[in-house]
């Protein structure tokens, strides 16, 4: 029960409903209202017509009997007193048949009155019709009394004018003759008299008729203008409900729009637009669109603050999973200058099974996504790329991270089945995503420059080892990680013999060429894990990661070996190097990382003092000087 109560004052709040039912309710309120304005005073003027007509039709026609017969009384009367002036035999008749016909008339016109029927009022002297009507049949039981016993003194009037022509004719002139003549005057005035006194009734009837039409009219009035008035209330009443839940709303709409351009808005300020109808459905959608520009520009603001390319691409992978609900996504790094690409996410990429050949991740261009710089779906067309190897029921979207102008990355989704993944709602996602690509796109181009730049401050140009700088800026944290780990760093400090004849002999071009072919034999001789550093001109450290301890002599013959046995070729033939080799471990040889590396160069020191081609392991006795 109070549910409903509370759904009918909804309901008159009229807020909830829509725009298109809002009005629909106002016009049928105003229409419902104007309808029953009209009724009131159709009802009123159709209820008044009928009773004047109806009362024009009895009492007009009441009157006009009465009047016509008073007129004809008198006009029998004067026929009589036109029989008693002259002694012409014809005058008499005369007079008496007109006087005997005014009186029939009157017995006629009468008698109509009691039952009904059409008048004809002839005019008896001149023959000129002077009214024609219909009367009703006498209603009233008194009035017809009246009617009745006027009959009778007429049928009188009618004896007496009848004695008086008998008498006039056979000559008599006697008091006799002058009472009759008497009478039939009074008796005229007697009926006359009651005829008038009906008249008048009929007129009082009639003045009641039209007081009561008065009143009745001005009640209609009244009701009529406090329905209109009502009307009027109402429709004001609705339209400020109908402002109320449209302007406010819609202004509130428009006061965030102006905001939202002058930049001057708060996101997380949502639009406090409660009503369901359509203003309700745009303030929602708005705060929708607030919620997603909030979304995405706190997502570039957070990727901007990140440390490096490798964190953004973390950060997308969450979001993906976490917020849009991906399972199976993949999100590739490509290297135009290698002409290769990798897996970054997820970032244990050795664990995980590729969607596609494995033959990408060393050719890049063999990517579709890569190659066209386009979105490649599967859903646009099934089998669309002749890499992707997990069938043509799994789904594949493939979205290109543009940066630079080319394609510097690869987002790929996978659907494990149709049926698992809702379409509508994969695309809405897939869209999702690409705004979130959208966003990080820039951010990911300035950080992997970001990089490029520090990868190359750390680089030698020449060999591509890392150089000093980079074991400068490291060497606390391998130092920190080595201590933690609790294992050893094997420093293998290389120098090439008798380099500096190469320069002499065949020119300092060929001994670059010799450089980078030592440098990298070095670099293909030890674990990936393992660091080599250009150190000087044609010096090389290199640090065996997590060594144990003295493993180190047995990777530096090796090296030594495999230098020694390199052929290597310069214009006109090939030359043969060898290296000497100091060696000295940290922290086995001492806690300061530096020292170790001084200790590697006295060994080596060593090893040239002993003939060169020599591999010596530092001792403490090598050591005699106090500083390095
Ligand atoms: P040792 O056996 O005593 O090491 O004799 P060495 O000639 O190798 O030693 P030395 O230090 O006298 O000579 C090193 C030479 O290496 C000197 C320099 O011209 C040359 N060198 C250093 N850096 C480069 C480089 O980048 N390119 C070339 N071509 N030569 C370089
Ligand atoms: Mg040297
Ligand atoms: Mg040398």
């Amino acid at each position: 029960m109070n549910e409903i109560f509370k759904r009918f004052l909804e309901y008159l709040s009229i807020e909830n409903l829509s725009i298109k039912q809002k009005f629909f309710l106002f016009s049928l309120g105003s229409l419902f209202w104007l309808m029953l304005v009209s009724a009131v005073g159709l009802i009123t003027i159709f209820k008044m017509n009928n009773t004047s007509k109806q009362m024009v039709e009895e009492l007009v026609p009441y009157e006009k009997v009465s009047n016509a017969v008073i007129r004809k009384l008198r006009g029998a009367n004067i026929s009589v007193h036109k029989i008693m002036l002259y002694d012409e035999k014809e005058i008499i008749q005369e007079n008496y048949k007109r006087g005997k016909e005014r009186l029939k008339d009157c017995q006629i016109y009468l008698k109509a009155l009691l039952s009904g029927g059409t008048i004809k009022d002839y005019s008896i002297s001149t023959g000129l019709l002077l009214d024609e009507f219909i009367v009703n049949p006498l209603k009233e039981e008194k009035k017809t009394l009246v009617i009745k016993d006027v009959i009778s003194k007429i049928e009188n009037l009618e004896n007496n004018i009848d004695e008086i022509l008998n008498r006039r004719l056979s000559g008599e002139k006697t008091n006799l003759l002058l009472q009759k003549v008497s009478e039939y005057d009074s008796l005229t005035r007697e009926t006359v008299t009651i005829l008038q006194q009906f008249a008048i009734n009929i007129y009082n009837e009639w003045k009641e008729f039209t007081d009561l039409m008065n009143s009745k009219f001005n009640v209609a009035v009244i009701l009529v203008s406090s329905i209109f008035f009502i009307t009027a209330g109402l429709s004001v009443f609705f339209s400020l409900l109908m402002s109320r839940s449209l302007v406010n709303n819609i202004m509130a709409i428009i006061e965030q729009f102006r905001n939202f351009a002058s930049g001057d808005i708060q996101f997380s300020k949502k639009l406090n637009v409660k009503s369901k109808d359509e203003v309700g459905m745009l303030a929602n959608e708005f705060n929708k669109i607030m919620d997603a520009v909030l979304d995405l520009s706190t997502f570039k603001k957070i990727i901007e603050e990140d440390e490096n390319v490798e964190d953004i691409y973390k950060r997308l992978g969450s979001i993906f999973r976490d917020k849009l609900k991906f399972d199976k996504f993949i999100i590739y790094e490509v290297s135009n200058s290698k002409n290769n690409m990798r897996v970054v996410f997820p970032s244990e990429p050795e664990e995980i099974n590729l969607y596609c050949n494995r033959d990408i991740l060393l050719d890049c261009e063999l990517c579709r996504v890569k190659r066209t710089g386009h979105k490649v779906s599967s859903l646009d067309y099934p089998e669309i790329c002749k890499y992707y190897s997990e069938g043509r029921d799994i789904i594949h979207v493939c979205i290109p991270i543009v940066s630079g102008g080319s394609v510097g990355g690869i987002v790929q989704f996978v659907c494990a089945k149709k049926d698992e993944c809702d379409m509508e709602n994969l695309e809405k996602r897939i869209k999702k995503a690409m705004q979130y690509i959208a966003e990080a796109q820039p951010v990911i181009e300035a950080k992997r420059l970001t990089r490029a730049l520090k990868e190359s401050s750390f680089r030698d140009a020449l060999t591509g080892l890392y150089n000093r700088r980079f074991l400068e800026e490291s060497f606390d944290n391998l130092v920190a990680g080595i201590l933690r780990r609790g294992t050893t760093i094997g420093l293998l400090m290389c120098d090439i013999d008798f380099f500096k004849q190469i320069n002499d002999i065949y020119g300092h071009d060929t001994g670059d060429i010799v450089l980078k072919e030592i440098a990298n034999n070095i670099k293909n001789s030890v674990r990936s894990s393992d660091i080599v550093i250009r150190f000087g001109g044609e010096e090389f450290l290199v640090l065996l990661m997590d060594a144990k301890e003295g493993t180190s002599l047995g990777v530096s013959e090796k090296i030594r070996e495999r230098i020694k046995e390199t052929k290597i070729k310069i214009a006109g033939g090939f030359i043969q190097k060898t290296i000497s080799i100091g060696i000295s471990e940290f922290p086995v040889d001492t806690q300061n990382f530096w020292e170790a590396i001084k200790f590697a160069d006295v060994a080596l020191y060593k090893a040239k003092e002993s003939g060169r081609n020599k591999v010596v392991r530092f001792t403490p006795d090598m050591w005699t000087e106090d500083n390095y």
